[in-house]
């Protein structure tokens, strides 16, 4: 692991150095406003510690505020009489410009978050600009159908009945802190495809790639309430997700809270859906592309410092390979150059926060108090910053906690099997189930394997396979309902069926 020089502010885009300076304000009613009790936080730099800007702390009077503004251009505004091709116009032109400034949007998600600006221009700002442009395409696209109905207790009677898809209303939407842009764009595009208006809660930790990207709604146009925008803490998500004239909750994060909103949702029986937590099982068979299984594996666990709800943090290797494998995949680790998201070489950033610092280096410690063995990592990085070094544990047991339950960093937990006794059950063997990797040339092998794992996506000779058009969720205790591809149009409609007689 390398050291790396701290880049200067000064290379900041004079944009992002602009947006920094002064307190920011969030977006309720078309109006750029501070929070009814006057009070802002802190949002700050990982990779220093330092203070990034603050921020107003919106709380329960604010999401009042924002749920009304949403009610009213949902009810009244003329979002509730645009035409989808006017619907879809507004929201191609958000990815457009998301794409005109990609490199603003990915240094202050970097900032913010602690993750290489260049990989969240790359990734982060231009899939979330892609996510834009294919919901766009739905808007003209949502259909009820025609239904043949037979009507047996009104024999000899004529009718027309059909099915309309409608919006939900107005959303609550609620998002981490580990993709702060795309977990917001791949809620609020199909949510504003189908017609609804949105109040969008981003994480404490990381607010101002939302706040920008208000603005960018505001640029492409949309009228005064269709998309409101609170910073806060976590009192807010939960007033959000209370409150009796929100129509539906879509939730991003911590399975703990996805529960949280659960109950909260009790009062008006909102829709729910929720993307939560992981463990996935990135499954290594011996006649895997030893090369590219390397490669792939490293990345499952280490994309995004780890801090990924689908990371493949237990690593099941055939017994026939583990040595070698998990040698190999130590040392690709180790070679990993850490260092601040603006360092154009960084390929590993800090941690998000104090408290996922803590978090995941408690779980480091425990690991080694179980009996694991680090092959390489282990610790924190230097001496300043968020940063923890790229870990992989062996010797691991079931029960250890850091094969249970996810760290959210850049560690792994490797588990050798036996192909004759099979990988499934100790792959299932999670009260998660979102995603799951897959490394071999034998082709039935992989797709019986697939069958087997009980997981929302199965990446077979890759990971983090995603794509726009392709469902997105949890199997147990991962989540309800599947993001992304037409899946994600039902969870923003519900159907009306009309019977008429004729
Ligand atoms: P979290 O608490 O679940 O936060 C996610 C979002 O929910 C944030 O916007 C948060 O606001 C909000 N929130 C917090 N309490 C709420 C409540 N009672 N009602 C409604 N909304 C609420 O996640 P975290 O604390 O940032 O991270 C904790 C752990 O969750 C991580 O270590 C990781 O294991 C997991 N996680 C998973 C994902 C994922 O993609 N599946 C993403 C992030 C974290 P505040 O930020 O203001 O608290
Ligand atoms: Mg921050």
């Amino acid at each position: 692991m390398t050291a790396t020089i701290e880049p200067s502010q000064a290379e900041l885009l004079p944009s992002v150095r602009n947006f920094l300076s002064g307190t920011k304000r969030f977006l309720v009613g078309g109006q750029w406003v501070e929070s009814a009790s006057g009070e802002t936080f802190e949002t700050i730099d990982p990779a220093t510690g330092q203070v990034l800007t603050t921020v107003a702390r919106g709380g329960a009077e604010d999401v009042d505020r924002a749920v009304r503004a949403a009610r009213t251009a949902f009810d009244e505004g003329p979002w509730a009489t645009m035409k989808p091709n006017e619907r879809e116009r507004l929201i191609w032109r958000v990815g457009d410009i998301l794409s005109e400034r990609a490199e603003e949007f990915g240094q202050l998600e970097a900032l913010d978050n602690g993750k290489s600006a260049g990989i969240a221009a790359a990734v982060d700002v231009a899939w979330s600009a892609d996510i834009f442009r294919y919901f766009a395409g739905w808007a003209t696209k949502i259909e009820g159908s025609t239904v043949n109905v037979s009507m047996p207790f009104v024999p000899g009677g004529q009718f027309h009945a059909y099915t309309l898809r409608e919006p939900v209303g107005v959303c609550g939407l609620i998002v981490p802190w580990n993709f702060p842009l795309l977990m917001a764009a791949f809620k609020l595009a199909p949510a504003l495809a189908a017609g609804n208006t949105v109040i969008l809660k981003p994480a404490e930790q990381t607010p101002l790639t939302a706040i920008l990207l208000g603005e960018v709604f505001e640029e492409a146009g949309f009228p005064p309430g269709v998309v409101n925008i609170v910073t806060g803490y976590g009192d807010a998500g939960a007033a959000l997700s209370a409150h009796d004239d929100v129509d539906k909750i879509a939730f991003t994060g911590s399975t703990e809270v996805g529960k949280k909103i659960v109950d909260a949702a009790r009062g008006n029986l909102k829709k729910v859906s929720l993307e939560l937590g992981g463990k996935s099982a990135n499954v290594v068979f011996a006649d895997a592309d030893f090369d590219a299984a390397v490669t792939g594996s490293l990345n499952a666990w280490l994309f995004n410092h780890g801090q990924c709800c689908v990371a493949g943090t237990r690593m099941f290797v055939e017994d026939s390979i583990f040595d070698d494998f998990t040698a190999a995949v130590a040392d690709a680790a180790g070679q990993v150059k850490i260092g601040p998201g603006l360092d154009p070489t960084t390929q590993l950033g800090p941690l998000v926060s104090q408290e996922q610092f803590d978090k995941v280096t408690g779980y480091l410690a425990a690991g080694l108090a179980d009996g694991a063995r680090a092959l390489t990592g282990g610790k924190r990085w230097g001496d300043t910053g968020f940063y923890v070094e790229p870990t992989v544990f062996v010797d691991v047991k079931p029960e250890f906690s850091i094969v249970e339950e996810e760290i959210f960093g850049p560690v792994v937990a490797a588990l050798p099997f036996n192909a004759e006794e099979g990988v499934a059950k100790a792959a299932n063997s999670s009260i998660y189930g979102l995603a799951a990797g897959i490394w071999t040339k034998d082709l039935s092998k992989a797709h019986l394997t697939a069958r087997q794992l009980k997981a929302g996506s199965v990446w077979i000779n890759q990971y983090n396979g995603f794509d726009t058009a392709m469902p997105f969720g949890g199997y147990k205790q991962s989540g309800w309902g599947r993001e992304l591809g037409a899946t994600a149009i039902d969870l923003y409609t519900q159907t009306k069926a009309v019977n008429i007689a004729l």
